[in-house]
């Protein structure tokens, strides 16, 4: 039987299992913060932000992050249709209303005219997700959010290594939140961080973060409002800093991964990959091939070719108000195409040349068999 190609999967090594260990040995008692600490330090470093809040995971980022911008019952924050339900889930926990709005064509990431078009009276933050490592338009989205006087949001869980005129990304907004899921670019099996460089708006999440305890409270187990429970362990941390100390590499490869497809794809008319304009870095999270409307190739073709051949390949999200959840009927008529002819590629760290070549060739394949 063929050995089964991945489309992710995390990259561990000595160094990890070295930094867990010492954890789960020592890391309790006075040193029960330790990593965590030291994660945050490394990760508000590479960033170059303020203030970082390891946590649980980038929807709960997002979700104290939100509470804390004051986000509830009545308001509403637009984001892309084209996303992963995490970014929007914590909008209606907070009994906001997400709003959908269309992608650019080329970065298929928010169209910030589309933003300006959807502002109401209710709007009360913007969210810029930085799909599969592509870049917003922050500059257009962040004087949207001035000239309105709206937060803008930077769900970053996709980006680490993208850099937008010479920021990183998730550095930019009013706040921005990663993931550190299994399938991230890094990761600490689950977890997330929240980043900002709001001194005020970091006091209120570190609160909110602490079931509602603020710091320099004497009283013990005194919480003042409600709060949430969102924590990252000292053992997840471990293996950040790990992962940290080896961020450069894992986003060195992750581009690399990148170019070996793009340097094989791009000589095949009618697709598109993820893009790097110009002054942006992109991360690369998930090389992704969109097929052009006149090769008439569709999810399913895709989907059928690679689970045939043993690759795990991973469909572009659907739009979110194509979900039940949502109305079930797609509502933006880019987010709805783009899905219907797309397909992310295997890609992680320890991936061999042979598995790229198996991926190319398989695509050009189907290429040559459906046209
Ligand atoms: C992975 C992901 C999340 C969710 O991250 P968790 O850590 O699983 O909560 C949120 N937003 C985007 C854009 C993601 O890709």
């Amino acid at each position: 039987m063929k050995k089964r190609i991945y489309y992710t999967k995390p990259s561990i090594t000595e160094l990890e299992v070295e930094y867990a260990t010492d954890a789960a040995r020592h890391g309790w008692g006075d040193r029960c913060y330790e990593y965590i600490e030291h994660f945050e330090r490394a990760f508000r470093e590479h960033l170059q932000v303020d203030y970082a809040i390891a946590t649980s995971s980038c929807t709960g980022a997002l979700h104290m992050g939100m509470a804390a911008l004051g986000i509830g019952e009545g308001d509403e924050v637009i984001l892309a249709d084209t996303n992963w339900i995490a970014t929007a889930a914590p909008i209606i926990h907070l009994g906001a209303k997400p709003v959908f709005v269309d992608i650019l064509p080329d970065t298929w990431c928010i169209d910030p005219s589309l933003v300006e078009e959807a502002i109401t009276s209710r709007t009360k933050a913007i969210i810029a997700v930085h799909l599969y490592g592509n870049l917003c338009e922050m500059d257009e989205l962040l004087a949207i959010g001035e000239k309105y006087g709206i937060p803008v949001i930077e769900d970053a869980a996709e980006a680490i290594g993208s850099i937008y005129h010479g920021k990183r990304a998730g550095s930019m907004g009013n706040f921005g939140s990663f993931s550190f899921h299994g399938t991230k670019t890094l990761t600490t099996g689950e977890g997330g961080m929240f980043v900002t460089n709001d001194a005020a708006l970091y006091e209120r999440v570190l609160t909110l973060s602490n079931h509602g305890r603020a710091r320099g409270q004497k009283k013990q187990f005194w919480p003042e409002i409600i709060g949430f429970k969102y924590k990252m362990s000292n053992i997840q941390a471990a293996i950040g800093c790990a992962q940290m100390e080896r961020v450069g590499d894992l986003i060195a490869r992750k581009r690399e991964i990148f170019r070996y497809y793009q340097k094989s794809l791009v000589s095949i008319d009618g697709i598109s990959m993820n893009p790097e304009t110009s002054l942006t870095v992109n991360g690369y999270w998930m090389p992704t091939l969109v097929f052009d409307k006149s090769t008439a190739i569709t999810r399913e073709d895709l989907l059928k070719t690679f689970q045939d051949e043993g690759i795990n390949a991973r469909v572009f999200f659907y739009p979110l108000s194509s979900l039940p959840e949502f109305g079930g009927v797609a509502r933006n008529s880019r987010s709805q195409s783009i899905c219907e002819r797309a397909i992310n590629l295997p890609s992680y760290h320890d991936m061999s040349q042979t598995d790229q070549i198996s991926v190319v060739s398989i695509i050009k394949k189907l290429k040559v068999n459906e046209v």
